[in-house]
């Protein structure tokens, strides 16, 4: 694996925040989703298709929707995430109930690592999150040099 060097992007004031919360934990995450509507409804809302279904419902707010997490919503925000289309993840996953979808969770818990965007992966990291000055401003992160990996893995000859 080659060094990964880091650039600095800008995030911008208004959030795209996906949003994902296993069975289990979906009444949690309603619950303070509705807590802090006044925070969210000034950012755009995505969500793996049940929780966004939900979600809609509970905050009266739009939310795109996945597809169902199970069936590949996870990766589908995950390829989102790397394509920098999606500025934070609130992700209340299950810590009491192994799911069908587990490496796909794992693969997006790591891609919002690599692209290191804000994460939030229990409710108490949420309401950080939201109550930051940072949420309604641009501000600036660092994101892997993606030009410069490509030409370090060119072969020498081409
Ligand atoms: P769901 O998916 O919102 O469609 O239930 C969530 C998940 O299990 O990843």
């Amino acid at each position: 694996m080659n060094r990964i060097d880091f650039i600095s992007a800008t995030l911008p004031a208004r959030k795209r925040i996906a949003l994902v919360a296993h069975d289990h934990c979906k009444g949690r995450l309603l619950e303070w989703a509705e807590r802090q509507k006044t925070r969210l409804e000034r950012h755009e809302l995505l969500a793996t298709g049940t929780t966004g279904l939900l979600l809609g419902q509970r905050l009266g707010l739009p939310v795109e929707c996945m597809i169902s997490g199970p069936l590949g919503g996870d990766q589908q925000i995950g390829a989102r995430i790397a394509e920098r289309r999606i500025d934070m993840l609130v992700f209340f996953w299950d810590p009491f109930e192994p799911q069908p979808h587990d490496p796909d969770v794992k693969a997006l818990l790591r891609v919002a690592a690599v692209w290191n965007i804000p994460l939030a992966a229990n409710e108490s990291s949420a309401d950080y999150l939201l109550s930051s000055p940072m949420l309604d401003q641009a501000h600036s992160l660092s994101i892997p040099d993606y030009g410069n990996y490509l030409a370090a893995r060119r072969p020498a000859d081409q």
